[in-house]
């Protein structure tokens, strides 16, 4: 951070709950493509004399959300109108959670530092407008789609204990593992249903009194999220260095342009007239079931890479990166379980599998890595049969045996190899005996265009001994 400020970042995450049905009535949760307000019904279209009901799949996913975030559950919750006029926004009031949230205090552990939690509630989520027309002939329409009216939404907010760009990219990266991890959400960033909302001010570093913060809204790409942050403390910074003031606002983000800006000044809650959403009773929820939940609760990301580098002496580096996914992570343990040797299928599925995001059967796997890490086999070999074998679903040993991929191992045969290339090469032979070792690399790369298929390992060492 430049010229002693501290940057000082909490953030607001609004995520899709994995569910069928809408937060209070029975619709279909839309997907993207449906036609315009074809999941709609009275209740989410906020007909008068119409009653919501709870959706408890969303309440379960909100709770467990919550409890692998370490969170309180108070045994009483309930659901307040947030009102605001908005043409998204059929019955002119949001429901959402005020003074009562389903849950408090808990915790995200990064690397190296804990971001606290302070509260993850339950809302729902407003419609979509679709501006159309053009500028020029002045002739705007716009149209109104309730698809997403009334969508489950989960309210992530952190405290603001995040110090810059790569932190809170982190932390969004982090809590998107943990929801998939325990099923919760499927928190695909492009299709909406992960949306981050950091707010952001500077400081003099040293000083404990907050800046004036600015929220930006609807960050849909944790690439958007981090480019945001950079340019935001760097206005920011240019506005407190100029001898101006950070004025508290809700600001948009332009990927096109790569800036913020201004959208609203910033709302209080007062504005909103909370009030307890008179046709929902509260919520008691039950302890015995919150146990049960936490009980069935998977291994958590972070003790879950935890474990990978220590059981299986996997670098930090890889862990991260395997258990980052948790389609990854499974892949990894199931195709060790079946007797694939640890380290090099962590970098089998660090260099292969990650980059194309193919994934194979993990017995395959296993046996995959068996051929190549008993040298049956070379890498470009094995990458082939890999991707083979994901195409058709045949197992590599057959797709081996068909290509007549094997390695030449046999000592006997890669020793004719080796001394024909000796005998071809007698100045490369002398120079190593004279002591230029960087000759060996020339003679492997003779033997290995007249025996593509030799063990690169054996012919080495036989090379060398010869050389001798
Ligand atoms: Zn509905």
């Amino acid at each position: 951070m430049p010229n002693g400020w501290e940057i000082v970042i909490g953030m607001e995450v609004h995520v899709q709950p994995t569910t069928r049905s809408k937060m209070f009535c029975g619709c279909a949760v839309g997907k993207l493509g449906d036609p315009p307000n074809s999941n709609v019904c009275e209740i989410c279209l906020g007909m008068p004399g119409t009653l919501p009901v709870i959706n408890k799949a969303a309440v379960e996913a909100c709770l467990k959300t919550a409890l692998a975030l370490s969170c309180e559950i108070p045994r009483h919750t309930k659901f307040d109108r947030k009102n605001y006029m908005y043409p998204d926004l059929p019955k002119g009031y949001q429901i959402s959670q005020y003074d009562l949230p389903m849950s408090r205090n808990g915790f995200l552990e990064l690397e190296g530092h804990r971001v606290r939690i302070r509260r993850v509630h339950l809302e729902e989520d407003t419609g979509k407008l679709i501006h159309a027309g053009d500028k020029l002939h002045k002739a705007w329409e716009s149209f109104v789609d309730l698809n997403r009216a009334g969508t489950p939404l989960m309210e992530i907010v952190s405290e603001p204990d995040l110090r810059s760009a790569d932190e809170a990219r982190d932390y969004a990266v982090a809590l998107r593992t943990l929801l998939r991890t325990i099923g919760s959400a499927e928190a695909e960033m492009e299709k909406g249903q992960l949306r981050a909302e950091p707010n952001i001010s500077i400081r003099r570093a040293g000083s404990e009194e907050l800046g004036v913060k600015t929220e930006l809204k609807n960050i849909n790409s944790f690439r958007a999220l981090h480019r945001a942050i950079l340019y935001e403390v760097v206005r920011q910074t240019e506005v407190l260095e100029s001898g101006g003031t950070v004025v508290q606002e809700t600001r948009g983000w332009s990927e096109a342009e790569g800036r913020t800006f201004s959208q609203r000044s910033k709302e209080f809650a007062e504005d909103y007239r909370y009030f307890p959403e008179p046709d929902l009773p509260p919520l008691e929820i039950d302890p015995g079931w919150v146990e049960e939940l936490r009980a069935a609760l998977p291994e958590l990301p972070g003790a879950r890479h935890g474990r990978l580098v220590q059981q299986y002496g996997l670098p930090v580096k890889d862990a991260t990166l395997i258990v980052g996914d948790r389609y990854l992570a499974d892949l990894y343990e199931t195709a060790i379980a079946n007797g694939a040797p640890t380290l090099s299928t962590a970098n089998w599925i660090v260099n292969e599998v990650a980059p194309t995001g193919k994934l194979i059967d993990p017995a395959y796997l296993a046996e995959l890595m068996k051929l190549l890490h008993g040298g049956n086999i070379t890498r470009d070999q094995a990458r082939e049969t890999y991707f083979e074998s994901v195409e058709t679903g045949r197992s590599p040993s057959d797709i081996v045996a068909e290509h007549g991929f094997a390695q030449l191992s046999d000592e006997t045969a890669l020793l004719a190899e080796v001394e024909a290339v000796m005998e071809a090469n007698p100045r490369a032979v002398e120079d190593y005996r004279a002591g230029k070792k960087q000759a060996l690399g020339a003679l492997m790369e003779e033997l290995i265009k007249r025996a593509p298929q030799a063990n690169r390992k054996i012919a080495s060492d036989l090379l060398r001994r010869l050389l001798g």
